[in-house]
């Protein structure tokens, strides 16, 4: 019997970085699951891992390059590019030209992209997006430590006795850690877990205390919390004394804030409870995540936080400090390389010893001596005429950045665009005057860091596609054609990797956190077959000390931590009478920023398929909004469309939208073009969470959805949702101009097939269904309101069998007859199993548990991200009876 093709590698989706195992099948189809072996999930996956499998095929991808949107060969792309590039700086100087790069690329990738610009362009005019979700924990860190070091592993969540998450919605974004500390939860039921954040989320299905704080209060929390420390006489005096510097500023200024309880609007009891946890448990970690970092003045939240962990000592040993979770696969590698625009490389900045270092080991004359633009200020500066030639690697400011449309217009009036990416049609694609192919996961072979600071291989089991070739060759490429090619010769990623790992010791003495250079010497074969391994690996470190500051030695010259005066804020643009409520923005379950990838894949679409806004029953009341109907939320930027989901669990007086949607799934879906442009003075980070905003209802005259097994031409629609499902693609629209939808119908099949109708004028209700061969074509209902038939069973019709006579009949009802089963949307993706599922197991089976659940249907059995949605239903049906 032969053995199966199987491949360790790192899962490219967020920031715990999961080893993966990846086997290919006879028939060319590849699975997917957790490698045991790895330290960051020993084997466990969530939903968006475990469905990599699915998102491999070709569609949509970039397989050539283009010139203005005409294919063309490799070498005169490329020579395109690197002549404008050069003809660019030779007329305006290096600060004219800019690349923005992406947490999505693997760090040989970055590397070269910052070597490139940094050391032989000359201008510090690299930014990544990793601008957008971490930037200011980096600069807390460096405020606090003196560099950029993340303190904790994961293993610490398994030791510590108090873990409180904040701003973090674990349970949906970081999937894998939230089942570590869920698991440790059940073994240790006196582990106390606090989840700090302004909604109920699934993160709270593990919580001893939820503290549902006023949005954006977290730095009178938290220096309330340094103050009471100082009451309780809970400060560790002796570390205070002999490792930091800066308490009495810090102290001063959290003391200001007499009453936290009152800048954060929770209950006094709550409050209090939280205080005399974190004061009594010496073990104690604290999770940060975009609800902390994604603030104008998210920098001060990680100081906040930070000084309460200095105050009591609690760093540097095992199960406590704090702990920032990156979002994307590598943006640590990128922070390793200095993808940023304020770092120079290896945890290096633009001080003169360091600047000269560097352009030593580069070997650059010509090396940048100063920070370049961050993300928005690079896409202002297109306005401003200053830069001329921008280069997108693997990533979409279309649809990320805040106030997006004016981003658009700044790729609108760019002079000269290259993006390089796997996927052809993007937002921010359409603005290209060059595309240039690339690898995707799969395909492409290198380093990512996580965010307990463990590099892993990403390795690739697929050959490249048509002509797409990895980041790190086509920069190399470029670099050789602007006269640099001394310097970029590398052949493969693992001669790269090298020169990192050198560069990071290089006269480091250990004075720089981040040291590797015991990875310098790895061989080919070694660097292959390298297993994951945190960081610091010091050449001449022996074992590297970890929990990192065990010994009380931070990175400033003085060798101390510092502690940060910080103080609550207000935001800058406050909500009034034209804005009343706050736009908040996040993630959902299954998936992944701008869908690119999980959008392929209809396990991952059927969980939660179209574009909403969470809103509190209350506001809903008041503006009239009913579950289901569809709203329109403002700003001052733009506008976006989305499904009234009315939920207790939201505050009132906020809302919240999903960040995933662009122009290629739904119409006026994209959050960002809504988000405020405010960032962070520190740090540069954008504030998505807080951006004032109305909200009205929408209110089309036609509501329609087409389940149809092939694409087709659609009305034109203000609301137009495209989700990818199994057997065909469903389309929800919305119609300010309604449209003769018979004539629309008979349109699309030119008299083949079949056509079931019914049409009731007098309601304004249209459903056709369309058949060929007695097999589901196409299904197309229309109503005045919303409130059109339940789609999942359907959906479930269009397999390859014709229909039966007795779902025949059933197709305009759009749900089967009596004792057919009928699954509902789905809740558990990995087992594909619907609401209606386990609403009639948990009747019929008389079911009360998640267990009990599990074992009756394998809901929640694999990756159990789901396990949250079915303890709500549970408790949703022990309230009903
Ligand atoms: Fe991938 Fe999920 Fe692991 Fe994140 S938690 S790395 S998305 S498998």
């Amino acid at each position: 019997m032969s053995t199966l093709p199987v491949t360790r590698t790192t899962c490219p989706y967020c920031g715990v970085g999961c080893g993966l195992i990846v086997t290919a099948d006879e028939a060319g189809t590849f699975s997917v699951r957790g490698d045991e072996s790895h330290p960051a999930n020993f084997g466990r996956i969530c939903s968006k891992g475990a469905a990599l499998g699915e998102t491999l095929s070709l569609d949509g991808r970039l397989l050539t390059p283009e010139i203005e949107g005409r294919p063309c060969d490799w070498a005169s792309a490329l020579d395109l590019v690197a002549t404008r590039f050069s003809e660019v700086i030779a007329q305006h100087g290096p600060e004219a030209v800019a690349f923005y790069v992406s947490g999505q690329l693997l760090t040989e990738d970055y590397y070269v992209a910052n070597k490139l610009m940094k050391g032989f362009i000359g201008s510090g005019n690299i930014d990544t997006n990793s601008r957008l979700c971490m930037s200011s924990s980096v600069a807390g860190h460096k405020r606090a430590f003196g560099a950029d070091t993340v303190p904790c592993s994961y293993t610490d969540l398994e030791q510590a006795d108090l873990i409180t998450l904040v701003g973090s919605n674990t349970a949906w974004c970081h999937p894998v850690l939230f089942q570590r500390i869920r698991d440790e939860k059940k073994r240790r039921p006196q582990m106390r877990v606090v989840v700090i954040d302004p909604r109920r989320t699934a993160t709270c299905d593990i919580a001893d205390l939820h503290l549902p704080l006023k949005p954006g209060s977290d730095i009178a929390l938290f220096n309330g919390l340094l103050a009471h420390l100082k009451q309780a006489q809970a400060f560790d005096d002796a570390f205070i004394e002999a490792h930091t510097s800066g308490l009495s500023e810090a102290l001063q200024a959290a003391q200001h804030d007499q009453s936290p309880q009152q800048s954060t609007a929770l209950a006094a009891e709550a409050l209090a409870c939280f205080y005399d946890w974190f004061t009594t448990t010496e073990r104690a970690i604290t999770i940060y995540s975009q609800g902390v970092n994604q603030w104008a003045f998210g920098t001060d939240k990680v100081n906040a936080i930070i000084n309460c962990h200095l105050a009591t000592g609690r760093i540097g040993k095992a199960g406590a400090g704090p702990f920032s979770l990156t979002g994307q696969p590598n943006a640590m590698g990128g922070r390793e390389v200095g993808g940023l625009a304020n770092q120079l490389a290896a945890h290096m900045d633009f001080a003169p010893e360091d600047v000269a270092r560097v352009a030593r080991f580069w070997q650059a004359p010509t090396i940048a001596t100063r920070p370049g633009l961050k993300a928005a200020q690079m896409f202002e500066a297109i306005h401003s005429g200053k830069i001329k030639a921008l280069w997108i690697m693997a990533t979409n400011p279309a649809v990320s950045m805040p106030d997006a449309n004016r981003i658009r217009s700044a790729l609108k009036a760019c002079d000269f665009l290259v993006v390089s990416d796997c996927v052809r049609n993007t937002d921010t694609t359409q603005f290209a005057d060059i595309l240039l192919p690339a690898t995707a996961w799969g395909e492409k072979e290198g380093m990512v860091t996580n965010s307990e600071r463990r590099l892993s291989r990403q390795r690739p089991f697929l050959p490249p596609p048509g002509s797409a070739k990895p980041d790190w060759w086509i920069i190399n490429q470029v670099a050789q054609r602007m006269g640099y090619g001394a310097h970029f010769d590398y052949q493969n990623p693992y001669q790269i990797f090298i020169e990192h790992a050198q560069l990071s010791g290089y006269e480091n003495r250990g004075q720089r956190d981040f040291d590797i250079s015991a990875l310098s010497h790895l061989t080919e074969a070694s660097y292959n077959t390298l297993e994951p391994i945190q960081w610091p690996a010091p050449e001449h470190g022996g074992e590297s000390a970890i929990p990192l500051f065990s010994e009380g030695r931070f990175y400033h010259a003085d060798g101390r931590a510092r502690f940060i005066a910080t103080q609550q804020q207000q935001p800058a643009r406050l909500c009034d009478t034209q804005y009343p409520l706050v736009l908040n923005s996040g993630r959902i379950r299954d998936q992944w920023h701008t869908m690119t990838r999980t959008g392929k894949t209809p396990r991952l679409t059927t969980h939660i398929a179209e574009p909403f806004v969470q809103i509190h029953p209350t506001d809903a009341q008041q503006y009239q909004l009913v579950e289901g109907a569809l709203a329109e939320v403002v700003s001052d930027f733009g506008r976006l469309l989305g499904r009234v989901h009315i939920d207790p669990d939201q505050q009132p007086g906020s809302l919240f939208a999903p960040i995933h949607w662009s122009e290629q799934f739904a119409r006026h879906a994209a959050v960002g073009a809504v988000v405020n442009p405010l960032f962070d003075p520190v740090s540069g980070q954008p504030g998505f969470k807080h951006t004032p905003v109305s909200i009205r209802r929408f209110e089309p005259l036609q509501h329609l959805f087409i389940l149809s097994r092939e694409a087709i031409q659609l009305p034109n629609a203000d609301y137009q949702v495209r989700i990818p499902a199994r057997g065909h693609i469903r389309y929800e629209l919305a119609l300010t101009e309604p449209i003769d939808l018979q004539a629309y119908a008979n349109n699309l099949f030119e008299n083949r097939g079949e056509w079931l109708v019914y049409r009731d004028d007098t309601r304004s209700i249209f459903r056709a269904v369309h058949l060929q061969n007695s097999r589901l074509n196409l299904c197309l209902f229309s109503a005045a309101t919303h409130q059109l038939p339940e789609r999942s069973w359907l959906a479930g019709c269009f397999g390859d069998e014709p229909i039966n006579t007795e779902d025949r009949s059933a197709l305009l009802a759009a749900r089967p007859g009596p004792n057919r089963p009928n699954a509902g949307p789905t809740l558990c993706s990995c087992f594909n199993v619907g609401y209606q599922t386990i609403l009639d197991a948990i009747s019929e089976q008389s079911l009360i548990s998640v267990e009990q659940i599990s074992a009756a249907l394998k809901a929640g059995s694999n990756c159990g991200s789901c396990i949250p949605e079915i303890r709500k239903l549970l408790s949703t049906v022990r309230h009903a009876l």
